[in-house]
Order: structure tokens, then sequence, then C-alpha cells
């Protein structure tokens, strides 16, 4: 077989998981494990000598979760030709059990944080799977702007959530964020949607919000998420109900591709790779690294030979909307996201629901 070679790849190793299990998670719940130094050294070896600039990572899960982030930081660094600057994604679980964390995260340049809320505590440690969840993002805001980094707010917005959007809003003017994020030289910034529909997500299809509870979003949050994402309408940032996306996509003969020049792969912690377009179910797994050859691993990337990849690439969206979507459902979508959400169902269909993904409880 041709040796293969790419202009970037981007190897992320979930080498310790995450402590949380949020419903809208799109990578999924797996076990948490902790995954050996020389792990992460061997993902590298194997991708080194397929691409002109390698960057490789420690997690995809939860960023810094692992006691030894430091130390892992630094490996990525050694191990990459290229190495981005830390995300505005950080570990609120450690910001509240590790006083240096925050301090090291300002010395790498990070000035804001992106947290994640789902209304009030109740709410929010159901959401996010664990009880105190609520607690450690509130000590989180205060950690934060005394170091001088500014929080930013992610609302995910279902059905039964959105009675919450009052209480939320109250809870910001007597946090008083806009005032307190300015005196540190920062703007305030929040935003709310939907989510897509995949991973955990997927299981709240039926409590997706639709246009009747877009109306009982106050003018103050939707001016900042309108603000956020330089958007005049909420409906650019929410996009259509099913039903008008059913009849906008069914009669599409379009086929797609995934690849791309510059891919990048999540590997799970038992070695299964998989391309960073969805979810990790079984029929998006390129092989496995301990098993399978690392030039198969790619040329099943590159020849599109996944389950989903060879269905996808062959099949018009049109005629998988035909069997799997809902024309009179007035569930709100962003177009991608809806048609990432119906490849999904459609290959669930042909291969059976993946254990991953299954309602073990
Ligand atoms: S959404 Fe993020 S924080 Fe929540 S379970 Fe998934 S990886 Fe962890």
């Amino acid at each position: 077989m041709e040796k293969l070679s790419f202009n970037k790849i981007t190897a992320c190793l979930d080498m310790a998981g995450c402590p949380n299990r949020c419903k809208h998670c799109w990578l999924g719940v797996t076990p948490n494990v902790s995954l050996k130094k020389s792990d992460l050294e061997f993902v590298a070896s194997i991708f080194r000598s397929y691409a002109n600039n390698l960057e490789v990572t420690s997690w995809y899960r939860e960023p810094d979760f692992r006691n030894d982030y430091k130390e892992f930081w630094k490996l990525e660094h050694w191990l990459s030709t290229e190495h981005m600057k830390h995300f505005e994604l950080l570990s609120y679980w450690r910001i509240v059990r590790d006083s240096e964390y925050v301090k090291w995260i300002y010395s790498l340049g990070v000035r804001v944080c992106q947290l994640t809320i789902f209304g009030m505590e109740k709410m929010t440690d159901h959401y996010v799977g664990r009880k105190g969840a609520f607690e450690e993002i509130l000590k989180s805001i205060n950690i934060l702007l005394e170091n001088n980094i500014a929080p930013r707010l992610q609302i995910f917005i279902n059905k039964d959530n959105v009675m919450e959007l009052p209480l939320i809003e109250k809870l910001i003017a007597e946090l008083d964020l806009d005032k307190r994020c300015k005196t540190i030289g920062q703007e305030f910034e929040l935003f709310i949607h939907q989510g897509s529909c995949d991973g955990e997500n997927e299981k709240l299809y039926n409590i997706r919000i639709m246009p009747e509870d877009v109306i009982k979003i106050s003018p103050k949050l939707v001016e900042y998420t309108l603000k956020y994402f330089g958007k005049r309408d909420l409906f650019d940032v929410l996009g259509k109900t099913e039903e008008e996306l059913f009849s906008e996509l069914i009669n599409d003969n379009s086929t797609m591709s995934f690849v791309s020049s510059s891919p990048i792969f999540y590997i799970d912690n038992t070695f299964n790779v998989y391309p960073n377009i969805t979810h990790p179910a079984s029929w998006w797994c390129l092989g496995n690294l301990k098993t399978d050859s690392v030039n198969a691993i790619l040329d099943n990337y590159i020849n599109s030979k996944t389950k989903a990849q060879s269905i996808i690439n062959a099949m018009p969206i049109g005629q998988m909307i035909k069997k799997c979507g809902n024309s009179r459902s007035k569930r709100l979508f962003i177009k991608g996201d809806y048609i990432t959400y119906i490849q999904n169902q459609f290959c669930e269909k042909q291969y059976g629901k993946d254990i991953l993904f299954m309602d073990l409880l």
C-alpha cells in the first residue's frame, strides 16, 4: 500500500476522561482511565512520519483533568511540531481544587474561560450529572475574576430548562458580571443555544426547543447572544424547524465527504481512532492503533471506508432524510447539526444502536 501523507495531523488521546457526565455531551460517556506518558509518545511516534506537521494533545474530554497536567502540557509541546494556545475551556473541577491552576492558566495567556450552565443548582447538577457542579461553577467565576480572567457563560437550553432563564439573568445581575469583567479590562459574554444532536445530546431530541420556547428568552439574554455570534436574529443562531429543514433537504441529491488534508483524530482510551466529525460511534471508527496498521487506518479515512463515511459518501442526504426525518417536527436545528443527526440516525438504522450511547441504567 502506498504511504499516505497529510499536511497536518492533530491526534487527541483521551488519557484521563472527565469528572462530568453531561447530558449534552457529544463525545459520549466512557470510563475515566489514567494512561501513561509512553501512551502519548506511542501515538505521536505512530503519526509523525505521515504528516508535515503534527500536534498531539493528552485530552479531548476535560482539559487538565490529570494531576500532572503541567507535565503533560510540556510533553505535548515536546511531541508536537505545532501546538495551539491553551483553549478557553478550562476544568472548573480543577479550578476549585487546585489554587495553582488558574495562575498557571493566566501565565499561558488565557484571559477568558467558558463555563456551561443549564439553570440554577438542581437543574445544572442534573445536566452535568454531578452534585456540586453548580456550586463549583459559582466558585470558579469568583476565582477566575480574582485572577483577572473573565468568565464567559454558555447556556444550553431544552424544553425542560428554558423556564430557568430568568433566574440565570437575575444571577448574572447579582454577580455583577458586566461591571466585574470591565474592571479587569474584559467584556462579559454570554450565549444561549441548543447544542448539536449527537452523542448524549441525541437522547434529548424529544425535549429540543421549538419556536414557541424561543419567545421565553428575555431581550437581555437575546442581546448577549446576538452580540456574541455577531448575528441580527436569534433564529440565525438557533436555526430552523425540522419541518423547514426537511422540505429544504428532501430533494437534495448531494453526498458528502469529510476528508481533509489536516485531519483531527480522536483516540479513545482503548486506542480506537475516530475522525473529529461527530460522536465516536462504532460506525465512525477508523481502526485501532494497537491492532491495525496506521497506514490502514489513514487509508480508511482518506478513502472514506468507515461504515458511516462510505454511506454518506454514496447516499444523497435527501434519501436519508426521507427515511429518518420528521416532516412535522417543530424542533429547532442548525442545518449542519441536523444533517449530522440524520446521518447518525441512518447509520443506527443500518447497524443497530451503538453500545456507547445506549441508556444503560
Ligand atoms: S461536555 Fe465536556 S465536561 Fe461535559 S461530560 Fe462531555 S467532555 Fe465532560
